[in-house]
C-alpha cells in the first residue's frame, strides 16, 4: 500500500466521519480500509472519539430503531384490521347477513 494513499485517507477521515465526503471518496476510503489495517484502526479510533464526545451515533441508531418499530406496529395494526375484516366478511358470507 502506498504511503501517499494512507496520507490521503488520513486527511479525508475527519470529513468522512462527518459524512461530508462524496460517494466516490467514500468508496475510495472504504476500499483502502480493506487493504490497510492501519488506516482502518485509525478510523475506528476516531469514530469512538467522536461518538464519546457528542454521542450523535447512538441517538441516531436508537431513533432509527424506534421508527422501524413504529412502522412494524402500523403494519401489524393494518394486518389486524384486514384479518378482522376478513373474519367478519367470512362470517357474514357463511351465516348470511346478521
Ligand atoms: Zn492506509
Amino acid at each position: 500500500m502506498s504511503k501517499f494513499e494512507c496520507e490521503l485517507v488520513n486527511d479525508l477521515l475527519p470529513s468522512y466521519i462527518e459524512k461530508k465526503t462524496s460517494s466516490q471518496t467514500n468508496q475510495f476510503i472504504e476500499e483502502h480500509f480493506r487493504s490497510c489495517d492501519e488506516c482502518r484502526e485509525l478510523y475506528e479510533a476516531m469514530i469512538e472519539e467522536v461518538s464519546i464526545k457528542n454521542q450523535p451515533m447512538p441517538y441516531k441508531k436508537k431513533f432509527r430503531i424506534n421508527s422501524i418499530g413504529k412502522m412494524i406496529l402500523i403494519v401489524l395494526g393494518y394486518l389486524a384490521v384486514v384479518i378482522i375484516g376478513l373474519v367478519v366478511f367470512t362470517y357474514i358470507m357463511t351465516n348470511g347477513v346478521i
